[in-house]
């Protein structure tokens, strides 16, 4: 295991940002190849997974296993084969000049001649009334860190995907009744989630409907949450105790706008070898992928990026490359061009889940 205390190289040959699926394949990878790889793991360790209260479609794990579980595991592995890991977060990356450079919250600064990507997405906010206000006093984005909380309670979950279904199967460990609102008359959960779900007597459905607004005393917590049928347009008041909220995913973008391409979503736009538009720099998991978003398919994307990272670095090397020309220009890399360039912002981060 590398140790986090040691001098590091003055430029790294590689670089990992984020702490998901994505990042600890990544960091397995390069570490086995011998690249001596620095993994920033993010203000968020172990990324969405780590919310996660029990996973069961990761292959090779026939009994499931919790999300923080296989984070630990993932990361003792890659580990194991050297990957040093840094508690901190990126505050910006320079991508016009080589090596590249990384700035971090905490001030330190370090130079790269390869990054990958994997800072994956957050939870989208409901952005409706009292949401801010009682986060963290009844309104939750993560069932596994809270659920505990809610014991004999009533709760609801706003959402119809799988992380709703799934989420709202293990609050019911808790609540005494658990009350799944969604804005269409049909779940988009995956059928194996929607028959438990359905065949749950703790689980009660609120269909065509939206919450508009999330209600408790001032200085209290939640009490109930207002709603409007989307169908008929009628208003109504619900009483609950609290409120988890499942409504979709924003990729982190953040160190990225104006620096590489990405789609009108806000998500890196890579090829099928996880290149973006600037030689040198890969991207993998849920801040590429729009499409399929699962671990299974992170570590997968993770994996391929740490293997064109090496493919870059040893093209690097049998160029004789000494540093300090715009990646642009490395003669052997052919680059990949990306369209449509945008750079779509996400919304603003305005809340911080609890
Ligand atoms: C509630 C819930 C349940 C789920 N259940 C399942 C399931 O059962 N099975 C399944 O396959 N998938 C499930 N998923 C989806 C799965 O968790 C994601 O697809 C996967 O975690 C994406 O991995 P990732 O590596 O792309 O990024 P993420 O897991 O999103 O991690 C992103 C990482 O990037 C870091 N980061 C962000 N910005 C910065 C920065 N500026 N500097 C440094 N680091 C940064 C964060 O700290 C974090 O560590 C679930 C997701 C949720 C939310």
């Amino acid at each position: 295991m590398a140790d986090e205390n040691a001098p590091r190289p003055a430029v790294e040959e590689t670089m990992i940002i984020g702490s998901g699926p994505a990042g600890w394949t990544a960091g397995l990878y390069t570490a086995r190849a011998n690249l001596n790889p620095l993994l920033i793991t993010g203000n968020d360790y172990g990324g969405q997974v780590s919310i996660t209260y029990e996973i069961e479609n990761y292959p090779g794990f026939p009994e499931a296993l919790s999300g923080p579980e296989l984070v630990e595991k993932m990361k003792e592995q890659a580990e194991k084969f050297g990957l040093t890991t840094v508690y901190d977060h990126v505050s910006e990356i320079v991508t016009d000049q080589h090596p590249f450079i990384v700035r971090t919250a905490s001030g330190k600064e370090y130079k790269s001649k390869s990054l990958i990507l994997c800072t994956g997405a957050r939870p989208r906010y409901l952005q409706v009334p009292g949401e801010k206000e009682f986060t963290g006093k009844g309104v939750s984005y993560c069932a596994t860190c809270d659920g505990f909380f809610f014991r004999g309670k009533d709760l609801v979950v706003v959402g119809g995907g799988d992380s709703a279904v799934e989420e709202g199967l293990f609050l019911t460990k808790f609540a005494t009744k658990v009350r799944i609102i969604h804005r269409r008359d049909e779940l988009r959960a995956s059928k194996i989630l929607r028959d438990r779900a359905f065949a749950n007597d703790k689980i009660e459905f609120v269909w065509n409907t939206v919450v508009t607004s999330i209600n408790g005393e001032e200085g209290g917590s939640v009490n109930g949450v207002s709603v409007e049928n989307t169908v008929t347009g009628e208003k109504s008041e619900l009483k609950t105790d609290g409120v988890f909220v499942y409504v979709g995913h924003l990729p982190n973008n953040d160190l990225y706008h104006g620096k590489l391409h990405l789609d009108e979503d806000g998500h890196l736009i890579t090829d099928k070898k996880t290149r973006t538009n600037v030689p040198g720099i890969f991207a993998a998991g849920e801040i590429q992928d729009k499409v399929f978003k699962q671990v299974a398919t992170s570590v997968g994307q993770g994996c391929s990026a740490a293997m064109q990272t090496e493919k870059f670095l040893a093209e690097l090397e049998s160029e004789g490359y000494h540093g300090g020309v715009d990646p642009r220009e490395f003669p052997s890399y052919a680059p990949f061009t990306a369209t449509p360039t945008v750079t779509a912002k996400t919304p603003e981060r305005e809340l911080v889940p609890a």
